[in-house]
């Protein structure tokens, strides 16, 4: 065997979605990958609590095309569809607008489920794959290679990043370095920081606060599957939204049967991390609600809290080096328990794949680079832009445009409809939208930059 195959030697900050979906997808296009996670193991660092991860068909169809269908299928639940009340009930029960059931066309069309992980058992699926050693690859004359290989380190928090010389400096004192340098540790990550010094941000404080706070918790089926007040999270399409006035709550049914349960609140305070106020009751926070969500309150646990931030927007996701990029929360925070954060994190990871299929040149990198950020920006912030309108509608303050929703919804269900599916160019936008989030296939996208720009370059 000679040795290593021609690949590029790409170094990744962050073993979570983004950064395991990175390096799956890099491999495959040949390349060796080290991937640097600052927890002592898989999905360890955070006081999150490990709760769902809603993975909409743009996400599962990647995760098909990687072979996983058998793992997603052991560890994930179909979502059908949503079921929406008011966050205040009716006398003592809870107040039904109607229920949204996704369009089995669309989701042939897209190529791809509707799924619900626990977020550990989605990494577990991720992490598995990219470590899994590949066949024998051949060089050009015939003889066997060294196949490129995805080594994860744990414990190795990153705590400086030398764009200039793409090297990393662990916490440890050991540096490291590679062709390219993949940022994929979070929306407070280092590699997103050191871009955003390098636009002259320095403080998260240009991070906006939008008023609202969430708290999230697992109530388990112990506690949940035989209580009478609960049924309603049960039934069918097992996952319902409740809209209040500058309230909103959220649960879904995962494959072990608990209830997640998370809950939009008005933020009481000014800071924005994921636990600020972890020994706070669900009960103190939750407010005016139904007697199904105030009975979920009082069995949950002690919830964890995050504010919904508008995060400063990072204009060049690749360093003025052109060998430092970042993907994932790092590039494109989104609002938190967002339903597309999972699956354009998937997408980013496939992108950068298939687009380093083509080429093991190590110039090519910078031109590499800039042609994920062109591709993946426009459309990462429109779903962005999606996500929080979605959150303002199900906290819409009550009055005229509450009123007015709740109608809507209350008609399409009478008239034995979807509720979302409103008659006018609301209902239309909102179809044109889920296919345009749906239907995207990101080394489609990849392949359209190669065939248009990509391939006209002599390596
Ligand atoms: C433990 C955990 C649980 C979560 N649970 C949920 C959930 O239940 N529902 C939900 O909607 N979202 C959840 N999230 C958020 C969700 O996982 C992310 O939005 C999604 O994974 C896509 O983000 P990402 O991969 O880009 O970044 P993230 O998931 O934020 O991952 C960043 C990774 O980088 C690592 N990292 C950060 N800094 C460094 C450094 N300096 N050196 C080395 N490594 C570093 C972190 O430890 C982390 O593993 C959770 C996140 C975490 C970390």
């Amino acid at each position: 065997m000679t040795d290593s195959a021609n690949g590029l030697n790409f170094i990744i900050v962050g073993a979570s979605v983004a950064g395991l979906g990175a390096a799956i997808a890099l491999k495959a296009s040949g390349h060796n990958v080290l991937v640097l996670e600052k927890a002592s193991q898989l999905g360890g660092t955070s006081s999150i609590p490990s709760g769902c991860a809603r993975v909409p068909p743009n996400g599962t169809k990647i995760l098909f095309d990687w072979g996983l269908g058998a793992e997603m299928k052991r560890n994930g639940a179909i979502m059908e569809g949503i079921a929406a009340y008011r966050y205040e009930g009716k006398e003592s029960g809870r107040d039904f607008l109607g229920i949204h059931l996704w369009d089995l066309e669309l989701l042939t069309e897209a190529r791809g489920n509707f799924m619900l992980f626990r977020h550990e058992n989605l990494l577990r699926i991720l992490y598995d794959t990219a470590i899994k050693p590949v066949g024998h690859p051949q060089d050009d004359t015939g003889q066997n290679v060294r196949p490129p290989r995805v080594t994860v380190l744990f414990g190795a928090e990153v705590v400086e990043v030398d764009c200039e010389t793409c090297t990393i400096t662990l916490r440890s004192g050991e540096i490291h370095g590679g062709d390219a340098i993949i940022g994929a540790d979070g929306a407070r990550g280092m590699v997103r920081r050191t871009l955003l010094q390098e636009e002259d941000v320095f403080s998260r404080k240009d991070d906006a606060l939008t008023g609202l706070a969430l708290y999230g918790a697992v109530i388990p089926k112990s506690l949940a599957t035989n209580d009478p007040a609960l049924t309603s999270f049960y039934d069918h399409p097992q996952s319902t939204v409740s809209m209040g006035s500058n309230r909103g709550a959220m649960t879904f049914i995962g494959k072990d049967r608990d209830i997640i349960l998370w809950v939009y609140t008005p933020d009481s305070s000014q800071d924005g991390s994921w636990d600020e106020e972890a020994d706070q009751k669900l009960t103190d926070v939750i407010g005016p609600s139904d007697a199904g969500l105030w009975k979920l309150a009082t069995l949950a646990g002690p919830p964890t809290c995050v504010r919904i931030q508008d995060h400063h927007k990072l204009e060049s996701w690749v360093s003025k080096s052109g060998r430092v990029v970042v993907l994932g929360e790092a590039a494109h925070p989104s609002p938190p328990a967002s339903l597309h954060t999972y699956s354009v994190a998937l997408e980013d990871g496939a992108f950068i794949g298939k687009i380093f299929s083509h080429s093991q040149n190590r110039d090519r990198i910078p031109q590499f680079l800039h042609a994920f950020q062109e591709h993946r920006e426009p459309r990462c912030s429109r779903i962005r832009d999606i996500e929080m309108r979605y959150i303002g509608e199900i906290t819409l303050q009550d009055g005229g445009m509450q009123a007015g929703r709740d109608a809507a919804m209350r008609a399409s269900h009478a008239a034995g409809r979807d509720v979302m599916d409103v008659p006018g160019s609301d209902g239309e936008q909102l179809l044109d939208e889920t296919r345009m989030v749906f239907d995207y296939d990101p080394t489609d996208d990849a392949d359209e930059w190669w065939m248009a720009w990509g391939r006209y370059h002599r390596d």
